[in-house]
Formats: C-alpha cells, structure tokens, sequence
C-alpha cells in the first residue's frame, strides 16, 4: 500500500482549540484510584422510584420511536404548567419550547441558533466549563468578567460587567444558582444585568439546572417570604414557588430576550437521561429547533414521556429536595474548613468552590492529583473553570450530592490531610 504525503491538518482549529472535559476526566481517575468521587455532580443515590417506573412503562407500551423533533406535546404541556406555577411565565408549547439532550445540547444549540462569527458572548468566571467549548464552537468571542469571593460571597464589579458590554456584545451567560461558585445572583444584581442587556441589545441565556437548589439562610437574609414570588402565579395548578429563584425572564422587558436552558438532570437526579428543554421567544426558538434537528434529531423518547411525570410532582418533593441537599452542605462544608479548606457555605447548586492555597501546593492540579491519589477523595481542580489557568490555581471545587456514606467517607479521608502533607 501506499502512503500519500499529508499535508493538510486532520483536526479541524476549533476542535484543537479546547480540551477533553477536566470534569469528567476527573471521574475516570477517581475510579482508577478508587477515590470517594466529589469531582463531577452527578447523585450516587438511585433516581426516585416512581420516575424510572414511568420510563420502564413509556419504553412497554411502545414509545421508542423518534419523538416530534421539538419534543413530545405531553412534555411540553408540562413544561408550560411547571413554568406557569415555579417562575408565574406564561409559555407557548407550540412555539417558545425545544426540548433537547440534555441542557448542554440546549446550551449549545441556542447559542449556534443566536451567535454569528466574531460577536462577543459575556461569561461571569469562573464558569461552567462547558462555556468555553460552546463560545469556540458557536464563533463567539467570550468576554470573561470575574466573580471574585469576597466577605459576602462571590461577586461582580457593577464598572468590569457594565464595562464589557459593547455593540459587540451578543448575549450573557448567566448560571444561576451558579457552578461551580454556589453563587445566587439578588435581584438587583440580576436587574443591573437586565439593564446592561435592553441597554446594548444583548440577549441573556440562563442556566436554570439548580433551580431548585436554593438555601435557607439566604432567603431569610434578604428577607424574602418562601411564596414572596407566587401571588399571581397560580393556574389551575395549586403549587406554589418553594424556593426564591428568580429567572431572568421574569424581569421587565426580559422576556423577549432570555434563552431559558434547563434540564430533568439535576432537579429528578436522572443525568444519565439527557434530557433538558430550552424556553425561549418563537424567533429564537424556531432557529433553535433547525439546530436542534440537525444536531441530534431529538432527545429519548420514553424519557420524555416519564419527565411529562417528573414534572408534574407536588411541591413537597421539591420541599424535600432541598432540604436533602442542606443538610449535606451543613454536614460537608464544615469538614472541608476543619481539613484547612478555605470556604463559604454556597446559596445555592451543589458545589463548593474552595480556596486551597494553605496547603502549599504550586497548583491546583498537582494538589488534586494529590487528594486523589493520596487522601482518596477526587475534585475538580479549579482551573478548568477559568479562561487563564492561573487564575484558578489556589482553588478546587467540591460537589456533595451524594450519598451520606459517600459523604461520610470522604470526610473521613479528608482529615488526614494535614499529617500527608
Ligand atoms: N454539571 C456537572 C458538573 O459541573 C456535570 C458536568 C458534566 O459532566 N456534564 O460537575
């Protein structure tokens, strides 16, 4: 046989130009070493009972062929009634939803549908890491303005955000309850922003995944009634918001510019299912449906029919979610400040992003290989949530949304740290 001379690059640049996820990688370490895995945020606790019996029935009687690109009616339904009586917006089944595989599809095909070559899209950092491939892909150009942690939490400067607006400016990533930093943007945060995008025309896409995982303390500290949200919002529904979210699209004039991304992932604990749903105006959505058609077709069947289920559950299992997961932030993040790491309760999502610099480590990777290998307990070095390696070198981020043992057991590794080092 013979061999051709190759002269031209095999890889395209824009696939060259990002890693394989640092997230993700970091669970096939955890289990090469057979470390407690707190890196990636998945449950390690089985998915509620009566969802999976929904989708072992969905797939018997027969849903398993393709789905309407744009998602099963009867989900969509369900998306118009949970967003009716969680965030009080009214939405069009027929025209403002695309259901989609998992919130990263909705993620990456609302910006490909929105984004031309060369327009700048706004990231808070550090981010999700997904971001930064979707920017590459979709031809934007980030501009990364920094939540830095401070005495009262991670925040923004008013002057770095207002400063990266521009004519170039095409949108705003917002993830809220925020990953990795546990953020939850107030609302007059979040009407700063709102202005900053009628302002310069910008389009605003929210990652709405932690939706529900919002505590307490942070309601009672600003004050907020737990249904401060809900008078006008009820339907024939009678469910009521349980926590203080608030969605961009609810703010004035927001409505017609907010790409809602969101997911069945984390709130049902299904990661596995890929399925998510992006909320947005019938011009953008109709661009994102094509997108969405040629990327994937559609999202699993079967698995739409039991989210049509999922989502319809009372607010007690909501209730009950949350307070799961409080009471495995109150167990985890005192550990983590006994064992020398550097952190805050978060407000909301199921991370906590710590400052590792004590430990004397050059940087964050080193020390995660350590905690892995060493101590068993794998992390997301920080890095991988920001655009300039360096300045996520002094943190790693934690997730606890896991089992108590899981928990249980880390917790005990973790207080060897200190005598390893
Ligand atoms: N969102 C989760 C995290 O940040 C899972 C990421 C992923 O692997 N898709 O860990």
């Amino acid at each position: 046989m013979t061999q051709t001379k190759r002269t031209k690059n095999r890889i395209s640049k824009k696939a060259a130009s990002f890693t394989e996820s640092v997230i993700r990688e970091m669970t096939r370490e955890a289990m090469k070493y057979g470390a407690v895995n707190l890196g990636q945020g998945f449950p390690d606790f089985p998915a509620p009972a009566d969802i999976k019996q929904k989708a072992m029935e969905a797939i018997a009687d027969e849903y398993n062929q393709y789905a309407i690109t744009w998602g099963v009616k009867s989900f969509r339904d369900a998306i118009v009634e949970k967003t009716k009586w969680f965030l009080g917006l009214d939405v069009d089944a027929e025209t403002e939803i695309t259901v989609t595989c998992g919130s990263t599809e909705g993620m990456i095909a609302g910006m490909m549908a929105t984004v031309d070559a060369g327009e700048e899209v706004i990231v808070f950092e550090p981010f999700y890491e997904n971001y930064a491939p979707d920017a590459i892909l979709s031809d934007a150009i980030p501009r990364h303005v920094p939540l830095r942690r401070t005495s009262d939490g991670w925040n923004f400067e008013k002057d770095e955000l207002r400063n990266a607006f521009s004519e170039r400016t095409k949108a705003i990533i917002l993830c809220n309850p925020n990953n990795p930093t546990g953020k939850v943007f107030s609302r007059q945060e979040m009407e700063f922003i709102a202005d900053l995008c009628k302002e310069f025309d910008a389009l605003a896409f929210t990652d709405e995944i932690y939706e529900h995982i919002i505590y307490d303390e942070r309601q009672k500290a600003k004050g907020k009634k737990q249904n401060e949200l809900s008078e006008d919002k009820l339907t024939t529904d009678n469910r009521q918001p349980t926590t203080a979210h608030i969605c961009m699209a609810q703010l004035d004039g927001m409505r017609e510019r907010t790409i809602v991304v969101n997911s069945l992932s984390k709130t049902y604990s299904v990661t596995g299912w890929r399925v998510g749903y992006c909320i947005a105006p019938p011009d953008i959505t109709s661009a994102i449906r094509k997108v969405h058609d040629f990327l994937t077709v559609g999202a699993a069947h079967p698995l739409q029919i039991a989210g049509t289920y999922a989502l319809s559950l009372p607010e007690s299992y909501y209730i009950d979610l949350q307070k799961e997961y409080q009471a495995k932030r109150d167990f985890i993040v005192p550990i983590l400040q006994n064992a020398g790491f550097k952190c805050d309760l978060p407000d909301g999502a199921y991370y906590v992003m710590t400052d590792v610099s004590d430990f004397g480590f050059k940087t964050d990777v080193e020390f995660t290989k350590f905690l892995i290998r060493e101590i068993g307990v794998a992390v997301v070095p920080g890095s991988s949530f920001y655009h300039d390696k360096s300045l996520g070198k002094n943190q790693v981020r934690f997730c606890f949304c896991k089992k108590d043992e899981t928990l249980e057991a880390a917790a005990e590794r973790l207080q060897k740290i200190k005598s390893k080092i």
